[in-house]
């Protein structure tokens, strides 16, 4: 079953579809990510950008990109069943998932029916923090903790992270547990080259880029990514990437909407990227 309207195009083997997902209730110190998908799509449509990736693929004609809509979330069931539930349903059908918006937490359930159907993959994590927290605040289903989840559960065959720049001593000792790759900021250097074997999840939280950029997001961390460091990467890994989210836009924090049409940018390029990939 999936929790998609029912007005949404069919899927077909192949496609990249896109997913929204309105839902922040793991969001620790403020909510705002559940508004993304509509304020993504919003610019996106907005005639101020065109629907091209750098790669030459133009979204508005192609039709292996479709938007199957938001996620409609119903009382009394767990959403992360929901998100769950819904992505096996679409990767059942051999298309491919994008998701839109939510807190980092939902990454996780997107990543059981990704191991489930397809298998372990290797990620790729983009994100100011590791994310690792065994809890947080209590909640082991904190933004803060779906790596941890991941970890444990076998969800990932390689975790790479990159544009670190907040770890702490129980993330450190968890990253180590885990066998996690961290490439921090520190260490960052654009020309970076990738090994992955396995077909490549990238999960981009877009805190990762510095806030000088990208300032529509919670966790404001200074001495982050610029867009271009994160489409390079993009255009440069030695897998093709079969899946991808986009999580904590915060359009509360965005009064000039720049923020979303970065993310419009990143979605785009990784669209883009994954249609040219899996021809
Ligand atoms: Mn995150
Ligand atoms: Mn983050």
């Amino acid at each position: 079953m999936d929790a998609l309207p029912d007005s949404k195009p069919n899927i077909e083997p192949g496609m990249v579809t896109v997913m929204g997902i309105p839902y922040d209730e793991n969001s620790s110190f403020m909510q705002g990510p559940a508004l993304a998908p509509a304020k993504i799509r919003e610019v996106l449509h907005s005639g101020a950008t065109t629907l091209c990736a750098e790669n030459g693929i133009d979204l508005e004609t192609e039709s292996r990109f479709v938007d199957l809509g938001d996620i409609e979330f119903i009382k009394g069931v767990n959403p992360l069943q929901t998100i769950e539930e819904t992505t096996l349903h679409i990767l059942k059908q051999k298309a491919y998932v994008l998701s839109l918006g939510g807190d980092h937490l939902v990454t996780y359930p997107i990543l059981i029916a990704y191991a489930a159907e397809r298998g372990p993959l290797d990620i790729l994590h983009l994100d100011a923090h590791p994310d690792l927290y065994d809890h947080f605040e209590g909640n082991r289903h904190s933004h803060a903790c779906p790596f941890a989840r991941i970890m444990e559960e076998g969800l990932a065959n390689r975790l790479v992270q990159i544009g670190i720049r907040t770890m702490t001593p129980h993330q450190r000792e968890q990253a180590d547990r885990f066998g996690v790759e961290v490439i921090d900021m520190e260490h960052w250097n654009p020309n970076i080259e990738f090994d992955f074997e396995r077909p490549v999840y990238i999960s981009l939280d877009i805190d990762v880029l510095d806030p000088g950029f990208a300032p529509g997001v919670s966790h404001h961390e200074p001495g982050g990514l610029s867009p271009r460091d994160i489409i390079h990467l993009i255009h440069h890994l030695s897998a093709p990437v079969v899946g991808a989210d986009i999580v904590e836009y915060n359009p509360r924090r965005d009064p000039i909407d720049m923020t979303a049409m970065v993310a419009v940018k990143l979605l785009k390029e990784i669209a883009g990227q994954m249609i040219m990939d899996n021809k």
